[in-house]
């Protein structure tokens, strides 16, 4: 596909995005689209041949000859099936053929994709339907079209389908409490996410020498490199050229996707880098997010180069997180956690942090399980990454607002006696973006709150549905409160007060990486759920099953589904590395060591008929010998472990967590010893240092 030359016309060139529906829909049927987007009715069966018609003949003018259905799975990746559009008409002759029933429903073949027992196979199928608040785009010649998947029954079988849900009930809750505030415009309130996304770069020769990241997307071996971290300063210098190009392309990819990407080279680690868009509402953020992620994989395929997305490709060197920044938008324009600069704007914005605060605390459970998987184990806790405890950072001047409000004390700044909410006007709260806590799972940055812990793999939607209902909670408390207010200014100063109070224990804006936070945190009843095997229990917790059924974000069902895949997840991930560890310490790294000490000893019995001291052969020789024996009994226990896992879902999960993985550290630690005595022609793989500096 040719690039166009600008900008204006590269951005969005392949998305089938609203202003292409204006031109080439008839006005009755863009406005039907319109209305659907704006008041959730369902578009009829004529307006979607009218735009799947219209649809077709944009996308085979760009060149695409199929169509396909792509939605989200609770894999996590994206799932596409691909449909050409050819007709045959008889004579050997074919015409491009899309309708608007192909449009609105299709029917992949679902026994494939995890349901957690949802479907029985035997009733395989599934459908999608399309989701016009989502534009349909060209991928590889291929018109794909953003949808929803789910089951005949009607349970979501994706992660689209409950983010949908979720973005409804927080416009509801919202709109609630903006009417209470006598606004009488705002018709929809919209979750706004940017996720900043991490990745690693390196050269795709290398990758394909190390089976571990061939087949886990991480390192299971390797020494600290002689030089690290250390040299962070010098790394921020130029861009290397290979990485500009790649940059290059990945942006201009995006743009014509309509992803609003900004690539960036400021990341801590050699290697590391980051793609930040510019903030969206939550369900085209998270589309952009899956289709970012495939793009950067794809992009670097072409410059040589492979994209790692695991949260920990090497160990002792910085993660990769994805921070997904979220605040609340109102379709009049208004970011409802921006700090207002009249009393009662900022009445309602404390309102709004109270309730994001209470069901922070009170959902924290949940929220920490929304980011809970094998891969973001290595990272959550760990120096570079916030603690697996959530608390919430609010940064010293709105700090001091909440603190004034709980102790009805003198308000710093002001000078007042008691801040009276509604009345007195808060001290301006700066955006602060350079000297802010990046120790905090959850900062407020000013006008929305960064949550810092999902993994870099890992699909935002989940994160983002949780916070949006736990919002909507909380919400629809506080209106059901202040709807039957005789007296609203007086019950909104107690709503907030009562909230900030009981629910203060969440908030922290001290360093989070400090050992003495785990105390404090255990002391205020803070849930620290340190593994994935601690913290997946919370998608059954009964009163997490009764927020989302209440809120009609998922029913029991669909949670209990949620929960299978994923403790099921976690033992397979975790069976895949320990088999990859043990396979390449009996057929590269045992052999190889071996070898080593064995030219070491014949290079002992030629020195010494020389009469040559040969200390180093000896010792090193004596070194590499004990440990390879060391590591041939860690290997015989990890397969044997192995071998052993129990039967049942959880009990796997727990083995894997409590037995398994301590027994590849325990390989790991003598492997990597091995690595630092070995000559380098001997180690059988590409070492971190040649991984790291290889771009
Ligand atoms: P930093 O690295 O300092 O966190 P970045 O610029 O890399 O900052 O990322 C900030 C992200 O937050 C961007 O994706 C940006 O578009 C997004 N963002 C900014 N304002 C909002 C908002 N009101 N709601 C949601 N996301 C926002
Ligand atoms: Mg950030």
């Amino acid at each position: 596909m040719s690039t166009p030359a600008k900008l204006p016309e590269l951005f969005g060139s392949l998305v089938f995005n609203e202003e292409t529906m204006k031109e080439r829909l008839s006005s009755a049927s863009y406005g039907a689209w319109k209305k659907c987007i704006t008041d959730g009715t369902s578009l009829n069966i004529s307006t979607a041949n009218e735009i799947a018609e219209a649809m077709k003949q944009w996308a085979v003018e760009k060149g695409a000859t199929h169509y396909t259905h792509w939605f989200q799975p609770m894999t996590g990746v994206t799932a596409e099936k691909h449909d050409s559009f050819i007709t045959p008409v008889g004579g050997g002759k074919i015409i491009m053929e899309f309708s608007g029933k192909e449009l609105v429903r299709g029917e992949p073949d679902a026994s494939s994709f995890p349901s957690g027992g949802l479907r029985a196979t035997f009733e395989a199928r599934g459908y999608t339907a399309w989701d016009p608040t989502s534009f349909a785009f060209i991928k590889e010649d291929s018109l794909c079209i953003p949808t929803v998947f789910c089951s005949y029954s009607g349970e979501a079988l994706d992660k689209k389908a409950p983010l949908l849900r979720s973005i409804d009930e927080v416009s509801r809750q919202a709109v609630r409490i903006l009417r209470l505030f006598g606004d009488t415009e705002t018709r929809r309130v919209t979750a706004q996410v940017g996720p900043e996304q991490e990745y690693f770069l390196i050269d795709k020769e290398l990758y394909n020498q190390r089976k571990d990241l061939r087949m886990t997307g991480r390192t299971l071996f390797g020494a600290k490199p002689p030089r690290g971290q250390e040299l962070e300063d010098h790394y921020f210098g130029a861009i290397k050229p290979r990485v500009a190009a790649y940059m290059k392309d990945l942006d201009e990819t995006l743009w014509a996707l309509g992803v609003l990407s900004k690539t960036k080279h400021n990341e801590v680690a050699p290697s590391q880098h980051e793609m930040a868009p510019i903030y969206s509402d939550a369900n085209t953020a998270c589309d952009h997010n899956q289709l970012a992620m495939e793009m950067m994989k794809k992009v670097a395929d072409r410059h040589n180069l492979v994209c790692l997305l695991h949260e920990k490709p090497f160990a002792g060197v910085n993660g990769s997180g994805k921070h997904d920044n979220w605040s609340l938008g109102t379709d009049t324009g208004k970011n409802l956690f921006r700090p207002g600069s009249t009393p009662r704007q900022n009445a309602q914005f404390l309102l709004f942090l109270a309730a994001f605060v209470k069901g922070v605390d009170e959902y924290q459970d949940f929220l920490r399980t929304t980011v809970a998987f094998p891969g973001n184990d290595h990272r959550l806790g760990a120096q570079e990454a916030p603690p697996a405890v959530i608390s919430i950072f609010l940064g010293d001047d709105l700090n001091g607002v909440v603190e004034s409000i709980i102790k009805g004390t003198e308000f710093k700044e002001a000078g007042k006696r008691t801040l009276q909410i509604g009345i007195d006007v808060l001290p301006s709260i700066p955006q602060d973006n350079t000297d802010r806590n990046r120790t905090s799972p959850m900062a407020f940055t000013g006008n929305k709150f960064e949550f810092r812990m999902p993994g870099s793999s890992q699909s935002v939607s989940g994160p983002n549905i949780a916070l949006n209902t736990i919002m909507a909670e909380s919400l629809s408390q506080f209106a059901d409160v202040l709807e039957q207010s005789k007296d609203f200014q007086s019950d909104l100063q107690a709503l907030i007060k009562k909230a900030f109070t009981e629910h203060q224990r969440i908030i922290f804006n001290g360093n989070g990486y400090d050992d003495a936070w785990l105390v404090e945190a255990e002391k205020r009843g803070l849930c620290n759920l340190k593994s994935t095997a601690d913290a997946l229990p919370a998608y059954v917790a009964p009163k997490n099953v009764e927020l989302f059924v209440k809120h009609g974000i998922y029913t029991k069902g669909e949670l209990q589904a949620r929960y299978e895949i994923h403790v099921e997840n976690y033992s397979t991930v975790v069976g895949i590395e320990a088999s990859t560890m043990a396979d390449m310490i009996r057929h590269d790294i045992l052999p190889a060591v071996s070898g080593y000490a064995t030219d070491l000893c014949g290079r002992v019995d030629a020195k010494e008929t020389c009469g040559f001291p040969c200390k180093y052969e000896k010792t090193t020789a004596g070194e590499v010998s004990a440990l390879t024996d060391a590591l041939l009994d860690a290997c015989d226990k990890l397969e044997s472990d192995l071998a052993a896992v129990p039967a049942g879902a959880e009990k796997a999960m727990v083995y894997n967590h409590e037995v398994i993985i301590p027994d590849m550290a325990a390989a790991r630690t003598i492997t990597d010893k091995l690595e630092t005595l070995t000559a380098s022609e001997y180690w059988p793989f590409p070492v971190y240092a040649d991984l790291l500096f290889s771009v």
